[in-house]
């Protein structure tokens, strides 16, 4: 098979602001509906207590059940469904030049301090007969994201997931994020932002093909 190449026309789609499109396309988030049961809230309440803070101040009586109600939607990528989330959005086209959904903000936890780490995410894909809806990529990147996560693991499920629903001739995903974990204890280094990427089929073959891909999002790659 000839090198695939990333022509002028596969430029145009490139989308800028993948959101904003999603949104204006009236994509629902089909996460589950968070509610606190309390399980959670009564363990934060003890948390504060050996902090040497009062729970019952004023300040914080209710923040052992915010607190639980944040953390179950920051990890309510543990129940969604991918299936559900794709929900048909599936297009046979003849369509065989990259698609690139570029800066699609994420916001996770890290699982080894349970602070957030943040950033974008760059996902790219070069079709073979399928396309999946625009607006779905940045839901399937949330699906993931909004659990307990390293960076690189949540990198290679987003690339995994869009390689076996699509089936396409290749897959890229680059992220750039920031850690919290780095950014306020230890060392301290608040600008530093790790990149990681994930590439599948002719993104991992061949080099002219990433390269080209890197040099499309790739200009953009200290912007955050
Ligand atoms: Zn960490």
């Amino acid at each position: 098979m000839a090198k695939p190449k990333l022509s002028n026309a596969s430029r145009a789609s490139v989308r800028k602001d993948s959101r904003r499109a999603a949104d204006q396309a009236g994509a629902v988030i089909q996460f589950p509906p968070v509610s606190a049961t309390g399980s959670i809230a009564n363990h934060m309440r003890e948390v504060i207590r050996e902090l040497g803070e009062d729970p019952d101040r004023e300040g914080l009586v209710r923040t052992p059940g915010r607190s639980e109600k944040a953390l179950r939607f920051l990890t309510s990528g543990y129940s969604a469904n991918v299936g559900e989330i794709v929900n048909g959005a599936l297009f046979d086209v003849q369509y065989d030049e990259v698609v690139i959904v570029r800066d699609i903000e994420f916001f996770s936890m890290c699982e080894h301090h349970l602070l957030p780490f943040f950033g974008k995410v760059h996902v790219a894909y070069l079709p073979y007969k399928k396309v999946i809806g625009l607006s779905k990529i940045p839901r399937i990147v949330d699906v993931f994201a909004r659990r307990f996560q390293i960076q690189e693991r949540m990198t290679q499920q987003i690339a995994e997931t869009l390689q076996s629903l699509l089936q396409p001739r290749g897959v890229a995903v680059i992220c750039e994020a920031r850690h919290f974990c780095m950014m306020m204890r230890g060392v301290e280094k608040q600008h530093s932002g790790a990149i990681t990427s994930a590439m599948l089929g002719a993104f991992r073959r061949n080099k002219e093909t990433r390269n080209e891909l890197l040099s499309l999002i790739g200009q953009r790659a200290r912007a955050i």
